[in-house]
């Protein structure tokens, strides 16, 4: 076998191989992933599937009938265990294939829980869908579910569980929740919304230990109290799934380090999704892991354009969306420390956002929050580069088109 050999069928990889043959590529693809199902959908599964509002079948990006008729081969259920960028050979059941080129889409893991009594205590985590079918049981009206860490999945799970009549308790270290990824404002506002939804959120929350006692499970906080649970889950964050490149001798540094024709450092290796460290140039410097859907798309087009000889796509402005109760959050840009802050619409209102200026008073990231055209117009407004002015953008009523023109 040869051709291209796509390692992971999840967003980026399934994706990848649409776009090779979209883009004209007459060659073989082998998409291999570890996970029992067909490339699928994330999102859903602490939202709309998690609530009952989207079926499994909703989830798969496409049915097995496009593979069929595009001539791509898709193996489930395994595991690539090596790859040897010299042979140009991937290891299957200790047996060796060869590609021509290679996409790893391994994407990310669940970072480890490594609280003292986490190996004897049982615990959710939300990644795959069988991950989700095994959480959902236990989501009934009146069970009481804790949940250790407010990233973004967390708290659209605590939502979910909330719709579904659970009770929930959050547990977060940081004195705000989504301390690293959002503005205060941002923060102060889901706070308010989940505590109004009747979450118990505890902030500065130092989670020192967890055990069960029977069906309950315990969590042992710093400050000597212990809360009880019917369903614990576990979101703190993840780490990319680099350990195949890595151990290949391909160039990590948190991720797989690709250009902007998702190119690592090893001859016809192309690396996409969560697993990858990339540059978002001209937009912004660094060096950025990002996760989420509209990068797996970006980078499996790159790659695509780079087998094929398509047109490469221009670099997109990223961005990133988390619904929860009956808001929309949509984020695009990246921040940075030193960046200005300015509030556009009052908070209390449940439709505000918040632009983040640079010193030259361009925009660099936009946290709309049910304020959909403020994020249209700020995603085209970080790609122009243009300087804003504070009133205009401080006012909610003032258009922002002027300057797109
Ligand atoms: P994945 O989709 O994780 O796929 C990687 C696949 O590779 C997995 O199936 C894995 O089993 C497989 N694999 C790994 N190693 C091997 C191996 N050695 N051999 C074979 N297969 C292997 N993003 C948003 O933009 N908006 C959202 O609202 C949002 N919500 C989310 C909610 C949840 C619950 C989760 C888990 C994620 C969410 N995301 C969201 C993130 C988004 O789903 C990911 O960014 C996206 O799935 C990344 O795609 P990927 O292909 O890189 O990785």
């Amino acid at each position: 076998m040869s051709g291209v050999v796509i390692i992971g069928a999840g967003h980026a990889g399934g994706s990848a191989a649409a776009f090779l043959r979209q883009y004209g590529y007459e060659g073989e693809i082998t998409i291999i992933g570890a996970e029992p199902d067909l490339p699928y959908q994330r999102p859903p599964l602490s939202k709309a599937w998690l609530k009952g509002e989207a079926s499994g079948d909703d989830l798969y990006l496409r049915p097995q009938e496009f593979y069929d008729e595009a001539d791509i081969a898709i193996w489930l259920n395994k595991v690539v265990e090596a790859i040897d960028t010299t042979d140009k050979t991937v290891t299957i059941d200790g047996e060796q294939m060869v590609y021509e080129h290679l996409i790893i889409a391994t994407g990310s893991k669940a970072r480890p829980f490594g609280c003292p009594g986490a190996e004897e205590t049982p615990y959710h985590l939300l990644r795959t869908m069988a991950d989700a079918e095994g959480l959902k049981p236990h989501l009934s009206a009146g069970r009481h579910i804790g949940l250790i860490g407010a990233g973004y999945v967390g708290l659209e799970v605590a939502a979910s569980a909330r719709k579904l009549g659970c009770e929930v308790t959050v547990f977060e270290r940081e004195s705000r929740i989504l301390a690293r990824v959002a503005s205060r404002v941002l923060s102060d506002a889901f706070m308010s919304i989940h505590r109004d939804n009747g979450v118990d959120l505890i902030t500065g929350a130092e989670v020192v230990g967890v055990s069960a006692d029977g069906d309950r499970k315990n969590v042992h906080m710093a400050d000597g109290t212990t809360h009880t649970f019917d369903v614990l889950l576990v979101g703190i964050g993840a780490l990319p799934a680099d350990d195949l490149a890595k151990a290949a001798g391909i160039a990590c540094a948190n991720g797989i380090i690709v250009d902007s024709e998702a190119r690592t450092s090893a001859p016809d290796v192309f690396a996409i999704g969560d697993v990858t460290s990339r540059e978002i140039k001209p937009y912004y410097e660094g060096r950025y892991r990002l996760e989420s859907v509209p990068n797996a798309l970006e980078q499996a087009k790159q790659a695509a354009a780079a087998i094929t000889g398509f047109k490469a796509p221009p670099t997109e402005v990223p961005w990133f969306w988390s619904d929860q109760y009956d808001y929309k959050l949509q984020i695009a840009g990246i921040t940075r420390p030193d960046a200005k802050l300015l509030t556009r619409g009052d908070p209390a209102t449940g439709a505000f956002s918040v632009f983040h200026l640079n010193a030259d008073q361009q925009l660099i990231c936009v946290e709309a929050f049910n304020r959909p055209a403020d994020f249209m117009a700020g995603k085209q407004l970080i790609a122009k580069g243009v300087a804003l002015d504070d009133a205009v953008v401080a006012d909610a009523e003032a258009s922002l088109k002027p300057y797109l023109q």
